[in-house]
């Protein structure tokens, strides 16, 4: 016994002269009529419709939304030489000669 909603009754009554239907998107139905009033009912049965959903596409990687910077190793890997001590090769320094 296939139970549907009488909107007449305004509530549930066993349909009457159940007729199965499939509709257009593949999933069933069952067509009756209230025995009480008499009124068209129309149940929408739980099933897979016959039409696969599509699945969400896979996020597919975005070259755009992650730049590969050009120079990612800019860090240096040795060092900067050190500036060579100045030498004072001044002749008329304080090791110069001097004449008292
Ligand atoms: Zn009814």
């Amino acid at each position: 016994m296939i139970e549907g909603y009488c909107v007449k009754c305004k509530a549930k009554r066993p349909i009457a002269d159940a007729i199965e239907e499939q509709m257009k998107n593949g999933r069933k139905a069952v067509k009756g009529k209230c025995p009480t009033c008499g009124a068209v009912m129309f149940k929408i049965l739980g099933g897979k419709a016959l039409a696969t959903p599509t699945p969400p596409p896979p996020p597919s990687p975005d070259p755009a939304a992650h730049p590969v910077p050009p120079h990612s190793q800019e860090v240096p890997t040795a060092p900067a030489p050190a500036a060579a001590p100045a030498t004072t090769t001044d002749p008329t320094g304080p090791t110069g000669p001097s004449n008292a």
